[in-house]
């Protein structure tokens, strides 16, 4: 960036450091968590971690779409738009996300609801003026202004797009991959999870996935892991203590067994400083497979629950259906779907510090026999406890009507004894 080409005076109001709370809660408006720097100009306000890294920018005009409504910029160097839909209430985000937004991604994914935020010129300004801003915090350090604000003006200035950017790769490099996509439980934590990478790789390679790598499943070693562990540690740096989850990866972590998991989780949470903020255990995260559920031994469930997480497992059920399951190529039958699927509810009910949560495709050229199938089986769900076991429906990525899944997929919803949302495949 040019700083001269640029300038143009703004009044800045700097907050060096504020702190919001530190428990995640859920709310219509998106209230800052844990510590962070702000800097506001008239119509802008840009927020930072304490590794003086952009981490969100809203605007503040009355033309801004909405005042809940922001850029969040992730470890993986996205900028993702949050919007809040167009309804509220019943029909509207939080009733197929479950959360008060839905993250509108820069890059190919299975949206049920795109929304074009690109081509609104008040709200792609916002990149604009964070150019502005960036040359009028380098021309007001070499000019010795905001004297009070130095340390953050200086950090801010260390992290200009290029090094965000090499930030982004460096994370990849030492974890050895690329997380290609979240469990749809990180919702929970806003997506800002640690990741560490225990195993690569899946034990199946399913036709319609559109995130698998070509690897065969395969265990890292604990040195692997424990390296990971101390180059993650000085990556996040300062920023750690605004960390609350942990995801282990890759795409079936489940596989790599009850040692490699509980081994992984313990070191990074000692490592990472992780800790109980009031009555909220930092999350666990991992995904598995129906194989590697059906395998995985009660001891290992016993483990986890005795961890001093609070542990989300998800599953890709995919569905019930034999034809779908054939069409899709999963090598798995309906009949170990099932079985998988009430292992879930008797974990569910039986541990209280642990949650497994499952996926099922969702698209319009599927066989009747998948929706129907779904659909018998969320009806007469025995679940004890309604809230636990969330059901994800994954709109298939070359679905081409997705928008109009959305009245079955309040069909669904409406009828299951679980809680039923929209899965948005997003990476890191
Ligand atoms: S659906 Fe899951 S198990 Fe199958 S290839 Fe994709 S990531 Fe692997």
């Amino acid at each position: 960036m040019k700083a001269m080409d640029f300038l143009q005076p703004q009044h800045l109001m700097i907050s060096i450091e504020k702190e919001g709370p530190e428990k995640r809660v859920k709310q219509s408006f998106p209230l800052r968590f844990g510590r962070y720097s702000e800097i506001r100009t008239k119509d802008f306000e840009f927020c930072f971690n304490l590794n003086g890294e952009i981490k969100s920018i809203r605007g503040l005009k009355p033309d801004w779409p909405h005042p809940a409504e922001q850029f969040k910029r992730t470890m993986g160097n996205d900028w993702v738009y949050y919007t809040v839909g167009d309804k509220s209430g019943h029909e509207g985000v939080v009733s197929w996300m479950g959360e008060y937004y839905l993250p509108c991604l820069p890059y190919p994914s299975n949206p049920v609801w795109e929304i074009r935020y690109f081509s609104n010129p008040v709200i792609m300004n916002a990149f604009a003026e964070w150019s502005q801003l960036f040359a009028n915090l380098y021309m007001a350090n070499s000019q010795g202004m905001y004297p009070h604000a130095r340390g953050l003006i200086e950090r801010i200035l260390a992290n200009d797009d290029r090094v965000l950017y090499e930030r982004s790769q460096e994370l990849n490099r030492i974890i050895g991959a690329r997380v290609s996509v979240l469990p749809p439980d990180t919702r929970h934590a806003d997506y800002d999870v640690i990741p560490l990478i225990i195993s690569d790789g899946c034990l199946y390679h399913c036709k319609f996935c559109c995130v698998k790598s070509d690897q065969k499943f395969q265990k890292r070693s604990k040195e692997n892991i424990q390296e990971q562990i101390t180059a993650l540690k000085h990556y996040f740096g300062a920023d750690l203590v605004n960390y609350h989850a942990l995801f282990l990866g890759n795409h079936d972590a489940l596989a790599a067994g009850e040692d490699f998991i509980c081994f992984a989780a313990e070191e990074a949470y000692n490592a990472f400083g992780f800790r109980q903020r009031m009555d909220q255990r930092p999350f666990l995260y991992l995904f598995g497979s129906v194989g590697s559920f059906l395998r995985s031994e009660p001891a290992l469930f016993e483990k986890l629950n005795r961890l001093p997480f609070y542990t989300y497992i998800n599953i890709g059920f995919e569905s019930m259906d034999p034809d779908t399951l054939s069409l899709i190529g999963k090598p798995v039958t309906s009949g170990q779907v099932k079985e998988a699927f009430e292992k879930m509810m008797e974990i569910n009910a039986t541990f209280d510090r642990m949650e497994i949560t499952g996926n099922f495709i969702a698209g319009d050229n599927l066989s009747p026999g998948h929706d129907n199938s779904l659909a018998l089986l969320l009806k007469h769900a025995g679940a004890k406890r309604k809230s636990k076991g969330a059901i994800y429906l994954s709109p298939l990525k070359d679905s081409p009507k997705k928008r109009e899944l959305l009245p079955r997929f309040y069909t669904i919803k409406e009828e299951s004894r679980l809680p039923v949302f929209v899965y948005l495949i997003q990476r890191l």
